[in-house]
């Protein structure tokens, strides 16, 4: 099977090595095609796709038919606004991942999209499953791996579809896994090499094929790893609270609250002193629940659902909330519920 063009109604797909001899002769005879059938392509419709080639090499080419490199521009930033699917059919460039990654980072600390480093979380974190105290966004790298694992496995269970089939017609008679052809495209090598994905999962190389189906989001939990579960998770996983209070109770017991005592650690502040109290630092084991005001809030509101405890300090208060407040009584949902929102009003 020699792959030299598809058509799709009225679109045509050429394909042909990336040197100008070729390119000026394909196009030579398309324009003999043109002028025999007075059929014209609009070139102001027409664009060129370039794979495994230098940006010189690639404007050459574009100078040479004359497209516009602005259309070449253009599709990269359209590439770029839906890479979510592209990372499912491409392995996306290490620097391209970064660069998502800071825009949404940005977004979720700020709002906005001027690049900035600040953050109350690493990246990493935030990507962790919601049981290790993360907000379980997808990490993309490896929901790229994931992704790509999911396009080998499609390789080795022959998969009726037409890349598929190229590939085993171009390389016949060649064990790919373990022989991966060096002339081979950047990305066929690349999906070739996601035997090593596999085998961090625990398949062997002789596995893969034998896998029934292939889910890349079941695929991505062993690539991501274990993690380490927060002794507090059932105060937050199953909180009837708002998002955005469970977001801050999520940051207290992480003990990323910027309380006055880190901001003056951090050189920010000079003013260490409580606001609502004025007499001690405010500190996360102050705020929750040692200064009187905050102290007597809560001592109405645990008294208001019938808890008999007087109010200590955060660590306690964590520690009590773990043990006696997980379970799915409704006075436990209710203290969940007072606990996040008493941490996110204060
Ligand atoms: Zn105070």
């Amino acid at each position: 099977m020699k792959l030299i063009h598809l058509g799709f109604a009225d679109d045509l797909l050429l394909f042909c090595k990336g040197e100008p001899q070729t390119i000026q002769l394909l196009f030579d005879k398309f324009q003999n095609f043109s002028e025999a059938s007075r059929l014209v392509a609009n070139l102001s419709k027409s664009s060129m796709y370039c794979g495994g080639l230098s940006s010189e090499k690639e404007q050459e080419l574009i100078d040479l038919l004359g497209f516009s490199k602005g259309r070449a521009q253009l599709i990269k930033s359209v590439l770029f606004s839906i890479q979510v699917f592209w990372a499912q059919v491409f392995i996306l460039p290490k620097k391209v991942i970064k660069t998502i990654e800071a825009t949404c980072r940005t977004f979720l600390w700020t709002g906005g999209t001027e690049l900035s480093k600040r953050a109350l979380l690493a990246w990493d974190r935030v990507c962790s499953p919601r049981v290790a105290g993360g907000l379980n966004i997808l990490d993309m790298a490896t929901w790229n791996k994931a992704a790509i694992s999911k396009l080998l496995w499609n390789i080795c269970t022959k998969k009726d579809k037409l890349w598929v089939k190229w590939i085993h017609s171009y390389y016949r008679n060649r064990d790919l896994l373990r022989d991966v052809p060096k002339q081979a495209s950047w990305i066929i090598q690349k999906i070739l090499k996601a035997t090593k994905y596999f085998a961090q999962a625990g398949y062997s190389m002789d596995d893969i094929s034998n896998i029934p189906s292939f889910s890349t989001k079941q695929f991505y939990a062993p690539l991501r790893g274990q993690f380490q579960k927060m002794s507090w998770r059932k105060l937050v996983c199953n909180n009837g609270g708002l998002p955005r209070w469970i977001f801050i109770l999520r940051l207290a017991a992480l003990g990323r609250l910027q309380t006055r005592d880190r901001l003056f650690k951090w050189g920010i502040t000079t003013d260490q002193i409580c606001p609502v109290c004025d007499r001690e630092p405010e500190s996360l084991n102050h705020l929750f629940f040692v200064c009187d005001v905050s102290a007597e809030i809560w001592q109405k509101l645990l008294n208001w659902i019938g808890i008999r405890k007087v109010p200590t300090h955060w660590t306690e208060e964590l520690g009590w909330a773990e043990l006696n407040a997980k379970g799915r009584n409704p006075q436990a949902k209710v203290y969940r519920m007072m606990l996040t929102a008493a941490v996110y009003y204060v």
